[in-house]
């Protein structure tokens, strides 16, 4: 469902930004001023293909123009600081938001089996996070906004822009930044489909992966979404009610026989696999029992297990799981016939792996 286009003036953004729109509320408040979807598209294409950084650049009637300048802006992100890995693949970007706030987005390049170069772009949904999860810079930051659409939209402009500098381009986004995309469900569903756009960046739905704490009411909304055929990933880190609980607070509001019911049901209605996230802290849920507890939580479901050894965070005690060990608690989940992956590790060095990111940068 498209949100009615007086939500605009209620964004945290101060005017209204162009990437807010998605196609057909552009074609509606182009109507509203009596042009045509001729029009709509000029300007759809040169804010998606040819990605121009102002109003000025845009090739349309003088006439439309005045009338954008004086109701809309296009609003681009500012570079407040940008780190590169050295691992010279992983770059972290802290932006600035046009209220000043700042959120961090992260472009990972690596070379496909095939030889060719594919990136991926981590974009934040939020400036913080309410959800706490213990070991998470975001949630130890805490909750200050929602991104609106187009603040969500702006991050895959500016990492498409650094990469087309190099003939690449952007093909693939993990909303995995800072924050959780389905707390802010209206907002990240408008960017997916202006990212998804046939007509702008054309971005497959399914190189589009929406990571989630375990919201269940957005799960279930998500499951329902036809026209949106995104991967989605949810974040367990915990087997059972109480040892998930101790790392993420949202497992007390949706335990786990709701949030498996709702996975469940995801997977009959959308005929998609699940991705689940464990974050593979030494000694706390790295155990052999907590590998079985895991494997029959999940046996039978069309699930793949994603495992994540700690990244360090300021406010976190812990260890990662060393790789002998990770591969052990792998060889418990075969046992399941639940297929697995480690994931690589990347921009530990400049604070830019899984959790952990937040607004201030460490150099
Ligand atoms: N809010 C969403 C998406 C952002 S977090 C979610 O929680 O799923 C992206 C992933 O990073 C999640 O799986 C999260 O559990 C994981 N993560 C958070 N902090 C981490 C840390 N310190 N080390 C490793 N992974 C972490
Ligand atoms: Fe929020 Fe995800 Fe971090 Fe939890 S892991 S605090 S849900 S960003």
């Amino acid at each position: 469902m498209q949100k009615p286009l007086q939500s605009k003036t209620e964004t945290a953004v101060p005017s209204p930004n162009l990437y807010d729109y998605t196609y057909p509320e552009l074609t509606q408040l182009l109507a509203n001023w009596g042009y045509s979807s001729y029009h709509v598209d000029k300007l759809w294409q040169a804010l998606y293909q040819s990605q121009v950084q102002s109003l000025s650049e845009i090739n349309v009637r003088d006439d439309l123009r005045q009338k954008l300048e004086s109701a809309v802006k296009i609003g681009v992100l500012g570079t407040e600081t940008a780190v590169a890995s050295n691992d010279g693949l992983t770059h972290k970007f802290l932006l600035k938001l046009a209220d000043g706030e700042t959120i961090e987005t992260v472009l990972m390049g690596f070379t496909g089996r095939d030889g060719i170069p594919r990136a991926t772009a981590c974009i934040s949904t939020q400036v913080g996070c309410a959800m706490g999860c213990v070991f998470c810079a975001t949630g130890q930051m805490g909750f200050t906004r929602h991104l609106s659409p187009g603040e969500i939209v702006a991050q895959a402009l500016y990492v498409n822009q650094i990469l087309q500098q190099s003939g690449d381009r952007l093909r693939n986004i993990v909303l995995m930044g800072m924050g959780e995309p389905l707390h802010n469900y209206d907002a990240t569903m408008a960017a997916i489909d202006i990212l998804t756009d046939h007509k702008g960046l054309a971005l497959a739905p399914r190189h589009i992966t929406l990571s989630t704490v375990g919201v269940v009411p957005g799960i279930l909304r998500l499951a329902d979404e036809e026209t949106r055929p995104v991967r989605l990933a949810v974040s367990l880190h915990g087997a059972t009610d109480a040892e998930r609980q101790a790392l993420v607070p949202p497992a007390r509001r949706w335990p786990l026989a709701e949030l498996m019911a709702a996975c469940r049901t995801y997977i009959a209605k959308r005929g998609r696999r699940i991705f689940f996230e464990w974050t593979l802290i030494e000694g706390k849920n790295d155990t052999s029992e907590q590998a079985h507890a895991l494997g029959a939580l999940l046996q039978g479901m069309d699930a793949h297990v994603n495992l994540i050894p700690l990244n360090p965070t300021l406010g976190y005690n812990g260890l990662p799981t060393r790789t002998d060990s990770v591969q052990a608690f792998q060889a418990i989940l075969a046992t399941y016939n639940l297929p697995s992956t480690m994931r690589q590790r990347r921009g530990i060095d400049i604070a830019a792996g899984c959790g952990q990111l937040k607004s201030i940068v460490i150099t």
